[in-house]
Protein backbone atom coordinates (compact mmCIF):
# COMPACT_ATOMS: atom_id res chain seq x y z
CA UNK A 1 0.00 0.00 0.00
CA UNK A 2 1.29 3.17 -1.01
CA UNK A 3 -0.12 6.40 1.24
CA UNK A 4 0.48 9.76 -0.44
CA UNK A 5 3.44 12.38 1.36
CA UNK A 6 1.66 13.66 4.08
CA UNK A 7 2.14 17.38 3.09
CA UNK A 8 -0.08 16.26 0.14
CA UNK A 9 -2.82 15.01 2.54
CA UNK A 10 -3.54 17.96 4.20
CA UNK A 11 -3.06 21.50 4.97
CA UNK A 12 -2.46 22.67 8.33
CA UNK A 13 -3.24 26.41 7.04
CA UNK A 14 -7.15 24.88 6.24
CA UNK A 15 -7.35 22.72 9.26
CA UNK A 16 -6.61 25.91 11.27
CA UNK A 17 -9.43 27.80 10.12
CA UNK A 18 -11.99 25.15 10.47
CA UNK A 19 -13.82 26.18 13.70
CA UNK A 20 -14.29 22.19 14.78
CA UNK A 21 -13.75 20.88 18.53
CA UNK A 22 -14.42 17.94 19.99
CA UNK A 23 -14.44 16.79 23.60
CA UNK A 24 -13.50 13.54 24.58
CA UNK A 25 -15.05 12.30 28.16
CA UNK A 26 -15.15 9.13 29.80
CA UNK A 27 -18.76 9.80 31.65
CA UNK A 28 -22.18 11.44 30.75
CA UNK A 29 -22.07 14.98 32.80
CA UNK A 30 -17.94 14.96 33.11
CA UNK A 31 -18.04 18.11 30.94
CA UNK A 32 -20.73 19.72 31.95
CA UNK A 33 -18.77 20.07 35.30
CA UNK A 34 -15.34 20.36 33.23
CA UNK A 35 -15.65 22.57 30.72
CA UNK A 36 -19.23 23.39 29.69
CA UNK A 37 -19.13 26.89 29.92
CA UNK A 38 -16.39 26.90 27.39
CA UNK A 39 -18.33 24.58 25.05
CA UNK A 40 -20.99 27.09 25.34
CA UNK A 41 -19.03 30.02 24.42
CA UNK A 42 -17.37 28.22 21.36
CA UNK A 43 -20.62 27.17 20.16
CA UNK A 44 -22.09 31.49 20.22
CA UNK A 45 -18.28 31.94 18.74
CA UNK A 46 -19.76 29.81 15.78
CA UNK A 47 -17.61 26.62 16.59
CA UNK A 48 -19.17 22.75 15.56
CA UNK A 49 -18.40 21.18 18.79
CA UNK A 50 -19.00 17.21 18.95
CA UNK A 51 -18.89 14.91 22.44
CA UNK A 52 -17.27 11.63 22.40
CA UNK A 53 -18.27 9.58 25.69
CA UNK A 54 -16.19 6.39 25.64
CA UNK A 55 -17.60 4.45 28.63
CA UNK A 56 -21.60 3.32 28.84
CA UNK A 57 -22.31 5.01 32.29
CA UNK A 58 -23.73 1.70 32.99
CA UNK A 59 -22.18 2.16 36.72
CA UNK A 60 -23.35 5.45 37.38
CA UNK A 61 -26.68 4.62 39.52
CA UNK A 62 -28.09 5.98 42.44
CA UNK A 63 -24.99 5.60 45.37
CA UNK A 64 -27.93 3.92 47.62
CA UNK A 65 -28.63 0.98 44.90
CA UNK A 66 -29.54 -2.67 45.63
CA UNK A 67 -30.55 -3.76 42.63
CA UNK A 68 -27.09 -3.53 40.13
CA UNK A 69 -28.34 -6.66 37.84
CA UNK A 70 -27.95 -6.01 34.35
CA UNK A 71 -31.70 -5.04 33.34
CA UNK A 72 -30.87 -2.13 36.25
CA UNK A 73 -27.60 -1.22 34.20
CA UNK A 74 -29.56 -1.24 31.24
CA UNK A 75 -31.89 1.39 32.87
CA UNK A 76 -29.15 3.19 33.55
CA UNK A 77 -27.12 3.45 30.44
CA UNK A 78 -30.51 4.48 28.80
CA UNK A 79 -31.28 7.49 31.31
CA UNK A 80 -27.76 8.80 31.23
CA UNK A 81 -27.56 8.32 27.68
CA UNK A 82 -30.70 11.03 27.47
CA UNK A 83 -29.48 13.07 29.87
CA UNK A 84 -26.60 13.90 28.24
CA UNK A 85 -28.25 14.77 25.27
CA UNK A 86 -30.47 16.98 26.39
CA UNK A 87 -27.47 19.02 27.97
CA UNK A 88 -25.74 18.78 24.81
CA UNK A 89 -29.43 20.03 23.64
CA UNK A 90 -28.84 23.33 25.90
CA UNK A 91 -25.21 23.67 25.06
CA UNK A 92 -25.60 23.85 21.23
CA UNK A 93 -23.62 20.67 20.88
CA UNK A 94 -23.91 19.00 17.40
CA UNK A 95 -23.75 15.08 17.80
CA UNK A 96 -22.57 12.62 20.71
CA UNK A 97 -21.03 10.45 19.92
CA UNK A 98 -21.67 6.97 22.79
CA UNK A 99 -18.40 4.43 22.69
CA UNK A 100 -20.06 2.31 24.97
CA UNK A 101 -17.30 0.84 26.97
CA UNK A 102 -17.89 -0.46 30.35
CA UNK A 103 -18.13 2.38 32.93
CA UNK A 104 -15.55 1.60 35.49
CA UNK A 105 -12.78 -0.20 33.76
CA UNK A 106 -11.90 1.94 31.28
CA UNK A 107 -8.43 1.32 29.10
CA UNK A 108 -6.34 3.50 27.18
CA UNK A 109 -6.27 0.29 24.88
CA UNK A 110 -4.98 0.59 21.46
CA UNK A 111 -8.58 -0.39 20.26
CA UNK A 112 -9.75 2.92 22.30
CA UNK A 113 -7.29 5.18 20.33
CA UNK A 114 -8.32 3.75 17.13
CA UNK A 115 -11.65 4.25 17.96
CA UNK A 116 -11.13 7.84 18.36
CA UNK A 117 -8.66 8.31 15.64
CA UNK A 118 -11.52 7.44 13.62
CA UNK A 119 -13.86 9.98 14.98
CA UNK A 120 -10.99 12.81 14.85
CA UNK A 121 -10.19 12.10 11.28
CA UNK A 122 -13.27 11.95 10.20
CA UNK A 123 -14.88 15.18 11.78
CA UNK A 124 -11.28 17.17 12.08
CA UNK A 125 -11.51 19.05 14.72
CA UNK A 126 -8.75 21.44 15.25
CA UNK A 127 -9.37 21.61 18.81
CA UNK A 128 -9.78 19.15 21.60
CA UNK A 129 -10.98 19.14 25.31
CA UNK A 130 -9.80 16.02 27.04
CA UNK A 131 -9.31 14.60 30.41
CA UNK A 132 -6.16 14.51 32.37
CA UNK A 133 -4.07 11.21 32.38
CA UNK A 134 -2.76 12.38 35.56
CA UNK A 135 -3.26 12.29 38.51
CA UNK A 136 -4.04 15.50 40.32
CA UNK A 137 -3.03 16.14 43.85
CA UNK A 138 -4.66 19.43 44.58
CA UNK A 139 -7.54 19.57 47.13
CA UNK A 140 -10.52 20.93 45.15
CA UNK A 141 -11.71 18.42 42.50
CA UNK A 142 -8.90 16.16 43.19
CA UNK A 143 -10.41 12.32 43.37
CA UNK A 144 -13.43 13.25 41.16
CA UNK A 145 -10.74 14.64 38.77
CA UNK A 146 -8.76 11.87 38.90
CA UNK A 147 -11.30 8.83 38.44
CA UNK A 148 -9.56 5.82 36.57
CA UNK A 149 -12.13 6.25 33.80
CA UNK A 150 -10.99 9.92 33.37
CA UNK A 151 -7.32 9.28 33.31
CA UNK A 152 -8.00 6.20 30.75
CA UNK A 153 -9.69 8.94 28.72
CA UNK A 154 -7.77 11.29 28.61
CA UNK A 155 -4.45 9.25 27.93
CA UNK A 156 -6.30 7.67 25.54
CA UNK A 157 -7.76 11.00 24.12
CA UNK A 158 -4.08 12.56 24.10
CA UNK A 159 -2.70 9.67 22.00
CA UNK A 160 -5.07 9.35 19.37
CA UNK A 161 -4.36 13.41 18.95
CA UNK A 162 -0.57 12.70 18.74
CA UNK A 163 0.50 11.43 16.76
CA UNK A 164 -2.01 8.41 15.71
CA UNK A 165 -4.77 10.97 13.81
CA UNK A 166 -1.96 12.69 12.07
CA UNK A 167 0.48 10.10 11.06
CA UNK A 168 -0.47 7.63 7.82
CA UNK A 169 1.66 4.95 9.35
CA UNK A 170 -0.65 4.76 12.16
CA UNK A 171 -3.77 2.69 11.31
CA UNK A 172 -3.04 2.79 7.42
CA UNK A 173 -6.22 0.97 7.38
CA UNK A 174 -8.54 3.75 8.44
CA UNK A 175 -7.06 5.48 5.43
CA UNK A 176 -6.70 1.87 3.13
CA UNK A 177 -10.32 1.19 3.95
CA UNK A 178 -12.09 3.42 4.98
CA UNK A 179 -10.07 6.75 3.26
CA UNK A 180 -9.80 8.50 6.23
CA UNK A 181 -6.93 11.09 5.76
CA UNK A 182 -4.28 12.00 8.56
CA UNK A 183 -5.70 14.92 10.68
CA UNK A 184 -3.45 17.05 12.89
CA UNK A 185 -5.46 18.40 16.04
CA UNK A 186 -3.54 21.61 16.68
CA UNK A 187 -4.87 23.06 19.96
CA UNK A 188 -5.25 20.54 23.32
CA UNK A 189 -7.62 21.64 26.58
CA UNK A 190 -6.45 19.04 29.63
CA UNK A 191 -9.12 19.52 32.66
CA UNK A 192 -7.96 18.50 35.92
CA UNK A 193 -4.51 18.79 35.01
CA UNK A 194 -2.23 19.28 37.80
CA UNK A 195 -0.38 22.02 35.86
CA UNK A 196 -3.23 24.31 34.24
CA UNK A 197 -2.00 27.48 32.37
CA UNK A 198 -5.01 28.73 30.15
CA UNK A 199 -7.95 30.41 32.05
CA UNK A 200 -11.40 30.36 30.08
CA UNK A 201 -13.96 33.52 30.31
CA UNK A 202 -17.64 31.92 31.04
CA UNK A 203 -19.03 34.88 32.27
CA UNK A 204 -21.53 34.91 29.36
CA UNK A 205 -22.70 31.44 29.13
CA UNK A 206 -22.79 30.16 33.27
CA UNK A 207 -26.29 30.22 32.77
CA UNK A 208 -26.07 27.33 30.06
CA UNK A 209 -23.69 25.74 32.37
CA UNK A 210 -26.29 25.18 34.52
CA UNK A 211 -28.59 23.97 32.76
CA UNK A 212 -26.71 21.84 31.20
CA UNK A 213 -25.97 20.43 34.17
CA UNK A 214 -29.57 20.55 35.27
CA UNK A 215 -30.19 18.15 32.64
CA UNK A 216 -28.27 15.32 34.31
CA UNK A 217 -31.18 14.67 36.62
CA UNK A 218 -30.82 10.91 37.56
CA UNK A 219 -27.21 12.47 39.04
CA UNK A 220 -27.96 15.74 40.48
CA UNK A 221 -31.77 15.88 41.25
CA UNK A 222 -32.50 16.73 44.73
CA UNK A 223 -28.40 17.90 45.03
CA UNK A 224 -28.55 20.49 42.26
CA UNK A 225 -28.88 23.58 45.14
CA UNK A 226 -26.26 22.53 46.78
CA UNK A 227 -23.93 21.63 44.10
CA UNK A 228 -24.55 24.33 42.43
CA UNK A 229 -23.61 26.58 44.91
CA UNK A 230 -19.89 25.03 45.39
CA UNK A 231 -19.50 24.87 41.41
CA UNK A 232 -20.34 28.56 41.56
CA UNK A 233 -17.99 29.33 44.00
CA UNK A 234 -15.42 27.34 42.19
CA UNK A 235 -15.45 29.12 39.08
CA UNK A 236 -16.12 32.58 40.66
CA UNK A 237 -12.42 31.58 42.41
CA UNK A 238 -11.16 31.15 39.09
CA UNK A 239 -12.95 33.87 37.51
CA UNK A 240 -10.58 36.36 39.49
CA UNK A 241 -7.79 35.22 38.29
CA UNK A 242 -8.42 37.02 35.02
CA UNK A 243 -10.81 39.60 36.26
CA UNK A 244 -14.13 38.11 35.54
CA UNK A 245 -17.00 36.79 37.33
CA UNK A 246 -16.82 33.12 36.50
CA UNK A 247 -13.95 30.88 34.40
CA UNK A 248 -13.25 27.55 33.62
CA UNK A 249 -9.02 26.21 33.90
CA UNK A 250 -7.26 23.79 31.62
CA UNK A 251 -4.15 23.10 30.74
CA UNK A 252 -3.79 24.29 27.08
CA UNK A 253 -0.94 23.06 24.27
CA UNK A 254 -0.66 23.33 20.85
CA UNK A 255 0.90 20.76 18.30
CA UNK A 256 1.98 22.31 15.49
ZN1 LIG B 1 -16.80 10.92 35.28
Amino acid sequence: MVLPATKEIYSVTEQEQQKVAMVVMAHADDAEFGCAGTVARWVKEGWEVYYVLCTDNSSGGPDEATDVSEEARKHVVETRMQEQRNACAVLGVKDVFFLGHHDGELQPTIELRKELVRLYRTYKPTRIICQSPVRSWEPIMSMGASHPDHRAAGEAALSAAYPASQNPWDFPDLFAQEGLKPHTITEIFVMGSPANNYISDISSTIELKWDALRAHTSQLGEHFDEIRTWIDSYHATMGKKIGSAYAEEFHRTENR
